[in-house]
């Protein structure tokens, strides 16, 4: 296949979405993105990266950054996770604060914003909130291969700024004893890794082990069990657009995750990943020419994990 190809046509596909959807406004510093911005990266199996569009250019990964997260919080603190976060569909909103009173506190699954935090907390252990933030900061940019994967102090800050509603499901979740660090440390982890900016073209290279049951298929590193990598692509599917998890597994058919600095990590199991970003988001905070660009994708290349 030829995959410099597939990515220009899917481009060209999806020409007609670009600056559809609204930028999320609840974080100022995500207002400012320009809404036509649109790229697409693919990640192949010997570590090569196809991209068109705007593909090159850092973006705010956002929720994103929960599924490393969540690897990182497994491998601290293994199967005891679960204790603390579920593993079901939410049905709800990225941000909903309503099945916390009646589940206690526990939050639906690790990637809701409420499930993030736990999940942080899990990561943070016993150590401080900025080694916890240097250890994914640190296993994004070896995942990349790129040593020059930051931070947006700018984002973090103004996440933190606009934090109210996340504070609130930290605080809620705290009361329950389902927090065992200070709620503030942890909410520091938690904006600080959604502020992490990476281009489709990092981002795809460094899911790539997602894709390879764990392994880096370059590196041959073990970056982690294969048992554990299914597992978070299962979570993926089943729980990493928010309410609309189900639509996205129905139209697309990969396990993904969306953030709502417009960007849609999705992983083609035993092939390699796929990273696009478009700032313009539908009504549930997925990137509304991203999915169209991953649904023709799919279209163009028949992958699935359904096959
Ligand atoms: N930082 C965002 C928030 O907490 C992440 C939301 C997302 O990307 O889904 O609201």
């Amino acid at each position: 296949m030829d995959l410099q190809k597939l990515v220009d046509d899917v481009l060209k596909d999806v020409e007609v979405y670009r600056g559809h959807g609204e930028v999320a406004s609840y974080i100022p510093a995500l207002k400012a993105v320009d809404p036509r911005k649109l790229g697409i990266a693919v990640a192949a199996e010997d570590g090569s990266v196809y991209c068109a569009g705007d593909a090159e250019e850092p973006f705010s990964i956002q929720s994103i950054s929960k599924v490393f997260m969540l690897n990182l919080a497994l491998d601290h603190v293994g199967a005891t996770l679960w204790n603390h976060v579920g593993r079901e569909p939410s049905g709800s909103p990225f941000n909903s604060i309503v099945q916390l009173e009646a589940e206690k506190g526990k939050p639906r699954n690790p990637l809701i914003n409420a499930g993030a935090i736990v999940v942080c907390d899990n990561v943070m252990n016993h150590g401080t909130a900025d080694e916890a933030v240097s250890e994914i900061l640190d296993f994004m940019r070896e995942r990349a291969g790129d040593a020059s994967v930051a931070i947006d102090a700018n984002v973090a800050q103004s996440e933190n700024q606009a934090g109210f509603l996340n504070r609130s499901l930290a605080y809620f979740v705290s009361a329950f004893g389902n927090l065992r660090n200070p709620v503030e440390d942890v909410l520091s982890i938690y904006f600080r890794q959604c502020a992490i900016a990476m281009s489709c073209r990092q981002l795809a290279r460094a899911a790539l082990y997602l894709a390879f049951d764990g392994n880096d298929p370059v590196t041959r590193d073990a970056v982690t069990i294969s048992s554990r990598a299914r597992r978070i692509n299962a979570l993926m599917l089943t729980c990493g657009h928010y309410d609309n998890s189900g639509d996205f597994a129905y139209r697309i058919g990969l396990p993904g995750k969306s953030g709502v600095g417009g960007g849609i990590l999705t992983v083609v199991p035993g092939f390699g990943t796929v990273v696009v970003w478009s700032p313009g988001l539908n009504s549930a905070g997925t990137s509304l020419a991203g999915a169209a660009a991953l649904e023709k994708m799919v279209e163009r290349t028949g992958w699935s994990v359904f096959v």
